[in-house]
């Protein structure tokens, strides 16, 4: 098939690629990849990550092509794996003279941009981009395999979260047949942790408290200072709050250095954290979603919280729409 989305590439000048702010391997993995589409289309292109490649993403091939930068000029945007255009940071403000492709699966996704490729039915952005490159007729080699396979592996948590199906794991089995090596996927995404983890989860988790089915901790400055981890790493917290017995929503709260509170939330199906976070201003999906607030930590949990608990009751009573 012909997208729009093909002729918008081959007719590019030069093309600006971009995740969101505080990326993810599914982020990263899915502009790897479609940095190695744009390669082999012979497409000039610029791979951005505001914030850099983390080291959940570090392993994965290409990863040394990423700037923080966005060029000059482009004509040109792909956004990937973000819901809205500011998530990719400062260079959402340059975007009004590009043609802008939204590559997306979240459910908060605003349908922004020229072409629009959202399926918030797909487990991870780069299940998007496997099809796509599919429909351009080009087959995988091992390395945007590995990188594909990443944010599969990334977004579904191993393969573990509630919405995993057979389709995901027929993609991912696909990827492994093109040469993706789950083992070593696996090791990078969940097995790279930097020892400063350690000392934060220590901290932080000596101050979790639990209440009605909500388990919560807070991230203060001070900690990461203690523990030498970086301002945008919450350390995958949340995710083991919410392996905890009984836990319905798991929530971390991050204070950040300019009086911002960033907030990362995980439930069980039927409690919907994404409806949490979009009134707050965020979003993400059902189970997995997030938010940044202005005000101090105490202040800001006691407000998320709040709205956090009556999601959980709602569910409680039938009325979740997770
Ligand atoms: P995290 O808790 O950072 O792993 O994020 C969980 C999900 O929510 C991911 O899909 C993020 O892309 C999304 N998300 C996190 N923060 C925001 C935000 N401020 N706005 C929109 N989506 C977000
Ligand atoms: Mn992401
Ligand atoms: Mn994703």
């Amino acid at each position: 098939m012909r997208s729009s989305l093909e002729s918008v590439v081959r007719g590019a000048g030069h093309v600006l690629a971009a995740t969101h702010v505080s990326p993810d391997p599914d982020g990263i993995g899915s502009l790897l990849a479609l940095g190695m589409l744009l390669e082999r289309m012979q497409v000039s292109h610029t791979l951005v990550s505001q914030d850099g490649v983390p080291y959940d993403a570090d392993f994965l091939p290409g990863a040394d092509t990423i700037v923080t930068d966005a060029p000059h000029d482009f004509d040109v945007a792909i956004l990937l794996d973000c819901s809205e255009p500011r998530r990719i940071g400062a260079a959402a403000e340059r975007l009004d003279e590009a043609t802008v492709v939204n590559i997306d699966h979240h459910a908060t996704n605003t349908r922004f941009g020229d072409v629009i490729r959202v399926d918030a039915g797909a487990l991870s952005t780069s299940q998007i981009v496997h099809r796509l490159a599919g429909e351009l007729g080009y087959s995988l080699d091992r390395r945007m395999a590995t990188c594909l396979l990443a944010g599969l592996v990334g977004d579904t948590q191993g393969f573990r979260i509630a919405a995993t199906d057979a389709r995901v794991l027929d993609d991912a089995a696909a990827l492994v047949a093109a040469g993706g090596d789950l083992g070593e996927v696996s090791r990078g995404v969940f097995g790279a942790r930097p020892l400063g983890h350690v000392a934060l989860w220590g901290r932080v988790l000596a101050g979790a408290s639990q209440s009605a089915g909500v388990l919560s901790a807070q991230i203060r400055l001070a900690d990461r200072r203690a523990a030498g981890v970086a301002e945008d790493d919450d350390a995958g917290i949340v995710n083991f709050l919410q392996s905890v017995r009984g836990t319905r929503a798991a929530v971390i709260f991050s204070e950040q250095g300019d009086s911002k509170v960033s907030v990362s939330l995980r439930s069980v199906p039927g409690v919907d954290v994404a409806a949490v976070a979009a009134d707050f201003g965020g979003g993400g999906h059902r189970q997995a979603a997030g938010c940044t607030l202005v005000g101090d930590l105490i202040d800001v949990s006691s407000r998320v919280l709040a709205r956090v608990r009556q999601a959980v009751d709602d569910s409680t009573l039938g009325r979740g729409s997770g």
